[in-house]
């Protein structure tokens, strides 16, 4: 054991991991940051930025933004058939990152910021005394006044503080298609239906679509076959290189992960939305905001729970809207279909602003008067 105690120690250096690090650091605290991987390492992930997680963001990530789209393919497969509906509108709705440059972007400002770092082997304890965490593994023991798990979605800090009676697990499997083998580029696309209470989706990169098949149910059987189906189906071609699944951490609007001294964040906290799977945006946000929450409780402001709760409110009811309409919409999706060609512009001007989902919804008859976002990340792509 050393003798330094940090101000704080975060595991895990996804993006709620380094947006929390960076943002403790501008706020003047000590940090230690744990993760099991090195980097620059892969992720399993679309790389799927929405405008308001661009706007979330402290500095601009335009560096590892390889495209933007101004509008969607959503394809629905019911009983009826297959039908298509192209969403589009003036102004980009998303960007694209791959997820390995996107984080190794992050964890480079998180460095520079004056972060320390740390590769460890398994977390074996959590221990909790009334003015110290610590953090056990085989090799070390490491010590801070506040611990945030950012572990992702199989969190080994939630699992050892008995928090994941709440957590639901989504599941995901992505590989990549290089250009060379498609004859076009193809649209950014989200297919509903193409598996059970999920869909399959492409999202185009600088020299890959990104192609991937998306469930709520925890069902690691999406299998590599299906993928290749799809990619067969909507590509023309099988051949997929770098094939890997994981899950999405879900549920997190249901109780507040928070201890006396600890706090979870990300898809470790259950925050990815149910919906069509975006975690990234709540990850960003409550990365930041646990930041925030344990600065002023350092700083006398009362207890950690009570600080963060107030900062992960509105996360926690868009997370149970978008828990509702993925209810609504996946086991009957001519519904989905219906709803979606009603709410169309609504949709594209409410992502382009860069909404919530309890933005969109709430406001959605006074959608003509959303104006488009320009977060700095956006406005140095589109000047590129
Ligand atoms: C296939 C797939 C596609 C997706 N596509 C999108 C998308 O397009 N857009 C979007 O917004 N969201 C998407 N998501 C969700 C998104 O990837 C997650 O919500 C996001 O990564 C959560 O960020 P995080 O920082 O909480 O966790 P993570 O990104 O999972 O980072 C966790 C970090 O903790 C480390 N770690 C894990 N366990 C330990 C341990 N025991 N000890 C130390 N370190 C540990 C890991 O190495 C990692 O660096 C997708 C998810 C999947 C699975």
């Amino acid at each position: 054991m050393t003798d330094v105690i940090h101000d704080v120690i975060v595991v895990g250096a996804g993006p709620a991991g380094a947006l929390c690090a960076y943002t403790l650091r501008r706020l003047g605290m000590s940090v230690l940051v744990l993760d099991k991987a090195s980097f620059p390492r892969p992720k399993p992930c679309g790389g799927g930025l929405t405008i308001k997680t661009l706007a979330l963001m402290p500095y601009s990530v335009a560096p590892v933004l390889e495209r933007f789209t101004r509008g969607l393919e959503f394809g629905f497969r019911t009983p009826s058939g297959d039908t298509f509906r192209t969403v589009a509108g003036k102004n980009p709705i998303c960007t694209f990152a791959v997820r390995e440059k996107f984080d190794s972007f992050n964890f480079e400002q998180m460095l520079a910021s004056g972060a320390t770092f740390e590769t460890i082997g398994k977390i074996e304890a959590i221990t909790e005394e009334a003015d110290v965490v610590s953090v056990v593994t085989a090799g070390a023991t490491y010590r801070g006044r506040y611990l945030v798990g950012a572990d992702g979605a199989n969190s080994r800090v939630r699992r050892l503080l008995g928090l994941d009676a709440q957590i639901r697990r989504g599941f995901a499997l992505e590989g990549i298609v290089p250009y060379t083998r498609l004859d076009n580029v193809p649209k950014p696309e989200f297919f509903f239906g193409v598996t059970r209470n999920g869909y399959g989706w492409l999202f185009p990169k600088g020299d890959h679509v990104n192609v991937g098949l998306y469930t709520i149910d925890d069902d690691p059987s999406l299998s590599k076959e299906a993928l290749r189906a799809y990619a067969q189906e909507r590509l023309g071609t099988d051949q997929i290189d770098d094939v890997v699944g994981f899950p999405l951490g879900f549920g997190g609007d249901k109780r507040l992960p928070v201890r006396d001294r600890v706090v979870l964040v990300g898809d470790a906290a259950g925050y990815a939305e149910p919906l069509l799977g975006e975690g990234l945006h709540n990850a960003v946000k409550s990365g930041i905001a646990a930041a925030q929450a344990i600065f002023t409780t350092r700083s006398g402001g009362g207890r950690l729970q009570e600080a963060y709760r107030r900062r992960v409110a509105t996360l926690m009811d868009d997370l149970t809207r978008c828990r509702q309409m993925a209810a609504a919409f996946y086991p009957d999706l001519d519904r989905g279909k219906l709803l979606i060609a009603l709410s169309r512009p609504a949709l594209v001007r409410g992502f382009a602003a860069g909404m919530t989902m309890v933005e969109m919804t709430n406001l959605l008859p006074f959608s003509a008067f959303f104006r488009p976002a320009k977060p700095s990340s956006l406005v140095e792509l589109l000047a590129r």
